[in-house]
């Protein structure tokens, strides 16, 4: 039902210009639930994130987040109410140190002794990144930087957290470590919605997933179920 549910995308249609990025789709994300939205590049995951986030406009259909419709709301609005992204390519600024970085991620919060002890807990969860506090974000690794996102997102104390691609460009070692941050995040009861090509490991990780294939959404159900599924397995996880 509705109250249950953190986000609901009715019919959401995405455009730009001619092109039918997003072609209707319906989903859903429960409340504490980890959904993944798997697919080919150029399927439309991430304009779905994007029109979620506020940062493309919808042509059709609703957006609801937590309830209430968001369709069209700006972005900086929805950070304020826990809607936050952590956008493909991280986002990051360079220049700036890992603990600046960070503090960006409290930026709309005005407790500042709470935006300290969440930047803490940050350091507690990615010891890398509480050792080179003082270094700027450029000189970090790619995985380091995605941890470094991922860190500054949850400063802004997320009640649905959006993931575009955590795994892109990573190393197998570190995208392990990504997702079993990922895991430790959504067991703090906090709702996510992941976006991977790396199909096999979202599946393995969320409760559910959606599949998308040109804009519309082909399959879905439980993660261990689209594991079995063999189109899944032919198309996704490149089994016969
Ligand atoms: P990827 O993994 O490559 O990000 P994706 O599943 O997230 O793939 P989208 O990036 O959402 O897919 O792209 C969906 C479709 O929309 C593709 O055909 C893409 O070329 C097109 N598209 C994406 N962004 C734009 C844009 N800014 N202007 C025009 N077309 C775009």
């Amino acid at each position: 039902s509705q109250a249950e549910n953190m986000l609901e995308l009715d019919c959401l249609e995405v455009a730009y210009g001619g092109i039918r990025a997003v072609r209707s789709i319906s989903l859903h994300v429960g409340k504490g639930e980890l959904v993944s939205l798997i697919g080919a590049n150029g399927a439309g995951k991430s304009t779905t994130l994007r029109a979620i986030c506020g940062l493309v406009p919808t042509v059709g259909g609703d957006i609801r987040y937590d309830g209430r419709s968001i369709t069209g709301a700006p972005s900086f609005t929805l950070v304020r109410q826990g809607l936050v992204m952590v956008p493909e390519g991280r986002g990051i600024f360079g220049q700036l140190t890992i603990e600046e970085n960070l503090e960006m991620g409290g930026y709309s919060r005005r407790d500042l002794n709470a935006v300290r002890q969440d930047t803490e807990q940050v350091f507690a969860l990615f010891p890398r990144l509480a050792e080179r506090r003082r270094q700027s974000a450029g000189t970090l690794s790619g995985g380091e930087q995605q941890m470094l996102a991922i860190g500054r997102a949850m400063i802004s104390r997320p009640r649905l957290l959006l993931l575009d691609e955590p795994s892109m460009g990573l190393a197998p070692l570190m995208v392990e470590k990504i997702f079993e941050v990922v895991r430790t995040i959504a067991a703090e009861g906090v709702t996510i919605l992941l976006i991977e090509q790396n199909a096999k490991l979202a599946l393995q990780t969320s409760h559910r997933g959606y599949v998308m294939e040109s804009g519309e959404i082909i399959l879905e159900g439980l993660s261990a179920q689209l594991l079995d599924n063999p189109k899944v397995r032919a198309a996704y996880l490149g089994e016969e």
